[in-house]
């Protein structure tokens, strides 16, 4: 999404191949129902001619070029009009079939690259989606995508004019070779002209989408600090940064529109002046009137179509860059994919030797990247991480990482997870080490439950199985609740079928983090690890849960990061860090 990229041809043949690959036979229907469109229309509007000279009963003195040949010109009125009726009829209905196989290859297309983004940042690595600001992937992939949906409608209808202005350029040098030479020279002066604005169109573009994604960022922020922001009265502050980050968007599309429309009211009076003088030319030459008539058609026909030419190009060059954000985001994080697709990793148990860790870390450095420090709160200093850390959580223990805020020890559980990878040293699960291509096979033996648990809007059941991966009954979401201390569940309007979230039921802090651990434990997982997992817990349900852990071992390992000291009473063994490395504390091992 750098600005200074300027893949404007790049991201049009992505455009192209994108709409081509998935369904070229509509791209082709939409050109074709486009193209037959206009030459109705052309066609309706040269018959003007005769039906102008019928009106007059002129019939026998002028012929009309092209239509002569067939006749056309003797009809009688009443035929011409109904020719006439019968085109435009046949036009509208053209146009109408055309508009909706348009929509429907736009949506298909923005669907495509919505997909593909989508699919892509959630393959990526976690250390490539920290840096990223979460609303510039909102903005990207929702208004952003859907601009790229626009520009897919303006190559085609830029395609069309293009060809359509061909034929009729050829037309006029056919009808009236000197006459109709004139007008192609003055008509490509014209378009030479209205093509200055396309180069600031496109600036214009990039600007519109750097400043859509400051406006969205600031909206997402100010959504997140919802409850501080209230709390500290301080709703007015959002409000005027709010207010900035309106104006300036509107700013560049204002602008935008002002360019636009600059150089559409001066090729309206440039085309006009040119066909005065045309006419007076032509006149002069002593050029027939029937021909002249035929020519102010031609040309006219000639100059809109050129105009829209160019204006859809100049469209297209504002929206290509949302095309261009949208597939450099997604090439980013398809270079940064996790584990390379066909790569077969580790499969079948983790090691058969009870005597081996489950997990051991040998000399682990993990430095997180130095980010930008982008408005929005995406970006961060780096430096933080650990540092040489090597401990091992042992088969059927519970593990206790302990050490003060900033420690490293959420850094440790990312790194345990395989959302981090170390910078240097060696993390060995089972006995070997841990690769890109064992993730998806590790992660299956693993459960997680963070600080934060998020919570889907869906029934309680819904929030409980989504991610267990494993078929699931009442009775084993009914047990995990039960181990995980969440009885409360009981009490709920509608128990398992209540709705949680958005428009749903809320529960507290110390419920959430239940279910969260109910959740976990559905997973019937070979290593548990929890961040702070009991903090929300009030002493009484902490001891509850607390005991859960301590029954779960030795089926379950677990690894648990924690401050209280009843949590670290409990471990097994304890993990102090700080600063990124490893303490030895009299007692621990
Ligand atoms: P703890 O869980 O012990 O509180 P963390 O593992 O969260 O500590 O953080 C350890 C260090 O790494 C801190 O200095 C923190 O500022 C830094 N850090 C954590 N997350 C990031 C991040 N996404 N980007 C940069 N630095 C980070």
């Amino acid at each position: 999404m750098s600005p200074e990229r300027n893949g404007g041809i790049a991201d049009l043949g992505i455009l192209v191949r994108a709409a081509w690959s998935l369904d070229r036979y509509r791209v082709m229907a939409q050109m074709g129902l486009s193209a037959m469109s206009g030459v109705l229309g052309g066609a309706g509007l040269v018959l003007l001619v005769p039906i102008v000279n019928s009106v007059a009963g002129d019939t026998d003195e002028m012929t009309v070029p092209l239509f002569g040949s067939i006749g056309i010109a003797r009809w009688p009125l009443a035929g011409l009009l109904g020719l006439f009726v019968g085109l435009v009829s046949v036009q509208a209905l053209i146009s109408r079939t055309s508009a909706l196989n348009s929509a429907r290859l736009q949506q298909r297309v923005v669907d495509r690259l919505r997909h593909r983004a989508f699919e892509a940042i959630l393959s990526a690595r976690w250390s490539f989606v920290l840096g990223m600001r979460r609303s510039d992937i909102v903005q990207v992939v929702t208004a952003g995508a859907s601009r790229s949906g626009m520009a897919v409608n303006q190559v085609m209808t830029g395609t069309v004019s293009l060809v359509l202005a061909l034929a009729t350029a050829a037309v006029a040098l056919v009808v009236a070779p000197l006459v109709g030479s004139v007008a192609v020279v003055l008509v490509v002066i014209m378009a030479v002209l209205q093509s200055t604005g396309v180069r600031p169109a496109s600036r214009l573009g990039r600007q519109f989408s750097e400043r859509s994604r400051s406006l969205q960022a600031v909206i997402t922020d100010s959504l997140d600090s919802l409850r501080l922001v209230r709390a500290h009265d301080a709703s007015g502050i959002w409000v005027e940064r709010l207010a900035d980050a309106f104006t300036s968007t509107r700013e560049v599309q204002i602008a935008n529109t002002e360019r636009m429309s600059t150089i559409a009211a001066l090729s309206s009076v440039g085309m006009a002046v040119a066909l005065s003088s045309l006419v007076l030319g032509a006149t002069w030459a002593g050029v027939a009137p029937a021909s002249i008539v035929v020519m102010v058609v031609l040309v006219s026909r000639l100059t809109g179509q050129v105009r829209s030419v160019v204006s859809t190009v100049t469209q297209l060059a504002n929206s290509l860059p949302a095309v261009g954000d949208i597939s450099t985001l997604t090439q980013a994080a398809i270079d940064q994919r996790e584990a390379p697709a066909g790569d077969a990793g580790r499969t079948g148990p983790l090691t058969t030797d009870p005597g081996v860790p489950i997990v051991e870390f040998r000399d682990v450095t993990f430095r997180y990247p130095t980010m930008p420090q982008s408005g929005g709160g995406g970006g961060r200093a780096g430096g933080g991480g650990v540092h040489d850390l090597s401990f091992t959580v042992r088969r059927g223990e519970i593990t206790a990482l302990a050490g003060p805020s900033g420690a490293g020890k959420s850094t440790t559980a990312d790194l345990v997870l395989g959302l981090l990878t170390p910078d240097s040293g060696t993390l060995l699960v089972g006995g070997a080490e841990l690769t890109a291509a064992d993730l998806s096979w590790w992660r299956r033996r693993v459960a997680y439950v963070p600080q934060e648990t998020v919570l889907l809007p869906g029934t309680l059941r819904d929030n409980l199985v989504w991610s267990s991966g494993l078929p699931v009954v009442d009775d084993d979401l009914l047990a995990a609740l039960e181990q995980a201390a969440a009885e409360f569940v009981a009490d709920l309007p509608d128990g398992l079928d209540t709705v949680l979230g958005e428009r749903g039921l809320r529960l507290s802090g110390g419920e959430r983090q239940r279910v969260a651990i109910a959740r976990a434990l559905l997973r019937r997982p070979e290593l548990l690890v929890l961040d702070e997992a009991t903090s929300s817990l009030d002493d009484e349900t902490e001891a509850i849960v607390l005991e859960t852990l301590t029954g779960l071992t030795p089926a379950v390992t677990v690894l648990v990061i924690a401050h209280r000291r009843s949590t670290l009473d409990l471990a097994d063994h304890v993990v102090r860090i700080e600063s990124g490395r490893r303490v030895t504390m009299p007692g621990s091992s």
